[in-house]
């Protein structure tokens, strides 16, 4: 991705979505949770006020641009450094990508604002849309998103049934599993019948395999993940371990491997297989960027991850 573009990022490999182009309409990391597994580190200041967080002419001129300089993906996705139904005209991207393009859109959201008929009517023009519920009660929403304040449970199962019932299209919840904390099956069953009231076509069990939010939360082994995806039924499967489609990978460059730490912290060997390049160069890149003062590492799990430093 060129640095042309501000608001464009990818297109990033995907299990589920193939090559997928990034749109990011807030600004890093601004959101209306502070989750304690987010890969992206802490909310500074969890909001829920909805604003223009970016100039959105210069977001629909940035998708102009890709699209006339034979930019391909298939799909564009609103997703990146926070919550982007924060945005007050998220949906202008995607009547842009309906009248411009014949991609598909998709919508990745916490879904704490889907309770706002103004958001469920902007977000009902996506083809795809997840939304996250990873609690069953208000103690264990608090524990694990710290939401900011006005922001409850109950007002996010709200929203998000009230959105199955408006949505026509493809509909998925992610659960994201913190280990001791929403694992054990008996906190499982209790999200498994909230589940049921939302009707999802498909529910992705996830967990933290790239460093949270929090230092001590952990991802959950995959047995374990298999045998909560069972409890959730035949829709169900663990999305966890990324695993990179058939033929596909990133174009290799400096500013695309900074690009994707800035969102997404990985290990040399993740990002080897992303860009499918050998993890040698990778790892003599990474550690010139260290070295540069770019990026910093964090062990994990005997893992060593990159991310790109807060204040690059
Ligand atoms: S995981 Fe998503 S919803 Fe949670 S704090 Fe991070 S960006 Fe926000």
């Amino acid at each position: 991705m060129s640095k042309d573009y501000q608001y464009l990022f990818g297109p990033v490999p995907s299990r589920r979505l193939g090559y997928s182009l990034g749109v990011d309409l807030i600004p890093f990391k601004t959101c209306t949770m502070d989750c304690t597994f987010c890969q992206l580190g802490e909310t500074p200041c969890a909001v829920s006020e909805r604003g223009d967080y970016v100039p959105m002419q210069d977001v629909l001129a940035e998708l102009t641009q890709w699209r006339d300089r034979g930019g391909q993906a298939d799909h564009i996705t609103l997703a990146g450094s926070g919550e982007p139904t924060l945005h007050r005209h998220f949906g202008d991207v995607f009547r842009w990508v309906k009248e411009h393009t014949d991609i598909r859109s998709v919508l990745l959201t916490n879904g704490t604002l889907l309770h706002s008929s103004e958001v469920r009517a902007e977000a009902v023009l996506a083809d795809k849309v997840k939304v996250t519920l990873s609690a069953w009660d208000e103690v264990s929403f608090q524990q694990i998103h710290r939401p900011a304040q006005g922001v409850t449970f109950d007002l996010l199962v709200k929203g998000e049934q009230a959105f199955r019932h408006e949505y026509l299209g493809e509909l998925s919840v992610e659960v994201f599993i913190v280990d001791g904390v929403n694992s054990q099956f008996s906190n499982v069953r209790k999200i498994a019948e909230v589940l049921k009231t939302l009707n999802p076509d498909r529910i992705d069990v996830n967990t933290a395999v790239r460093p949270p939010a929090v230092s001590g939360i952990g991802p959950s082994p995959e047995e374990h993940l298999q045998a909560i995806a069972e409890i959730f039924g035949p829709n169900a499967s663990v999305t966890a371990s990324f695993r990179k489609p058939g033929g596909i990978s990133l174009d290799f460059s400096e500013e695309a491997l900074l690009g994707l730490l800035k969102r997404h912290p990985s290990s040399c060997k993740q990002l080897a297989d992303e860009f499918n390049v050998p993890a040698d160069r990778i790892f003599k890149t990474l550690k010139q960027f260290v070295t540069a003062g770019l990026l910093c590492e964090e062990q994990r799990a005997g893992t060593v991850y990159y991310c790109c430093r807060d204040d690059v």
